[in-house]
């Protein structure tokens, strides 16, 4: 027989599409809100000056390309640390990091360690999630269970039904949890929620697995951190998946970080042995250049300062567009209260469509869009456009 007989053709990547229509589409007044990458006013994605900078002084003083080891750059993950964590948990020695090719490097490698964990844990995510949440922990060899998280028909989060089902979870398995700027929602746990949710976690011995993939994006640096380092507080064991590829702009450069949480600390060189290995065989080690850039940020005062200038302007722009897209239409006045660059309309995936045909507008065809991707003299003719077709 023949070793690849039995494949069968598998379904593009929806937002790949979406971007490849949106490219042939020659109307000059057509807009991209698909593909989740920040876009200025000019509707670019410009290199951001900080790393600019910290890329000239590599290409001056990087003396060689030698080998790093599995663990990467590992000054970037220990600069990284005290902005991720707070200064004082970032030398927790409980906790222990390695970099990761981008967010998603950081929740396979996760999921890998997971799938070495004892009891065979079973994954639950809510529902909806970035679609590539549950290949990456199916390909590990785990067990992925939904939960309800956000109701399209109410376009609020349902926290009773999401809670009802983690209450089936048992003693050992993994919740993974958006750190901040939910992607595709943008919907939020209210404070009174996060202390509910933490609760069951503790009681039920439920294991926080966090990506965290933006920042910065939503409410400011610390104030995004603020659930993940809540958690980490509150159980003993816990997974943190970072991308560093929206808040420093690095995407194609793929920079990210996984840090562990052990139970204790005699724990933590068992985890980090086996993170090594795990990295070993995935990826032998992560891709040096945007990590190195960060570090050169993170370890200047002049350049770090510059950089949260830059993610500032970039957060206050999507907060921004929040607010207008609120003002201009009350149907979507959710959205002001929602954080980070994408949220989810309440349009048919006929309007979605249709929106596409009649105005050349791309978004996913489940009705998300990245806020980012409209520009001042765009968003008047989106609202116009979207007004006949919001359900609610
Ligand atoms: N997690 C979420 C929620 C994301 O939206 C993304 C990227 O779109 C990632 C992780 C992965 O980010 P990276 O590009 O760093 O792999």
């Amino acid at each position: 027989g023949s070793l690849f007989g039995a494949l069968e053709r598998q379904p593009a990547d929806a937002l790949l599409r979406l971007i490849g229509l949106y490219r042939q589409d020659q109307r000059p007044h057509k807009i991209d809100l698909g593909v989740g990458v920040y876009r200025n006013d000019a509707g670019e994605t410009p290199v951001m000056r900080a790393i600019k900078a910290a890329e000239h002084r590599l290409a001056d003083t990087q003396a060689t390309k030698a080998y790093l080891g599995p663990e990467g750059d590992e000054r970037f993950v220990e600069l990284l640390a005290p902005i991720v964590f707070g200064s004082v948990k970032a030398a927790d020695p409980c906790l222990t990091g390695v970099q990761t090719p981008g967010g998603t490097g950081a929740l396979r490698l996760g999921a890998e360690l997971v799938a070495r964990g004892a009891g065979r844990p079973t994954v639950w995510i809510g529902t909806p999630t970035w679609p590539n949440h549950a290949p990456i922990f199916r390909e590990a060899g785990l067990a992925v269970r939904s939960h309800p998280f956000f109701d399209p028909a109410t376009g609020t989060i349902d926290f009773a039904a999401m809670i009802a089902a983690l209450d089936q979870a048992k003693v050992g398995d993994v919740v993974l949890l958006h750190g901040c700027c939910h992607n595709p929602t943008g919907a939020e746990l209210t404070q009174a929620q996060w202390t509910d949710l933490i609760t069951l976690l503790t009681e039920r011995r439920l294991i926080p697995f966090v990506d965290l993939a933006y920042q910065g994006l939503g409410r400011g640096l610390d104030a995004d951190a603020a659930t993940t380092r809540a958690l980490l507080e509150a159980v003993p064991e816990a997974i943190v998946a970072y991308s560093c590829d929206k808040n420093f702009g690095l995407y194609r450069d793929r920079v990210g970080a996984l840090w562990v949480k052990a139970a204790d600390d005699g724990r933590t060189a068992a985890v980090r042995d086996n993170l090594l290995v795990l990295a070993r065989s995935l990826w032998s080690m992560p891709p040096d250049h945007g990590a190195a850039a960060v570090r050169e940020i993170l370890e200047d005062g002049v350049l770090e300062a510059a950089w949260k200038d830059e993610l500032e302007e970039m957060r206050t722009r999507i907060a921004g567009l929040r607010a207008e897209l609120a003002r201009a239409e009350p149907r979507l006045a959710a959205l002001a209260d929602q954080g980070g660059m994408f949220a989810m309309l309440p349009l048919s995936r006929e309007a979605v469509l249709a929106l596409r045909t009649d105005h050349g507008i791309y978004m996913a065809d489940s009705g998300r869009i990245n806020i980012a991707g409209l520009r001042s003299e765009t968003i008047a003719g989106f609202v116009a456009a979207i007004a006949a077709h919001l359900q609610r």
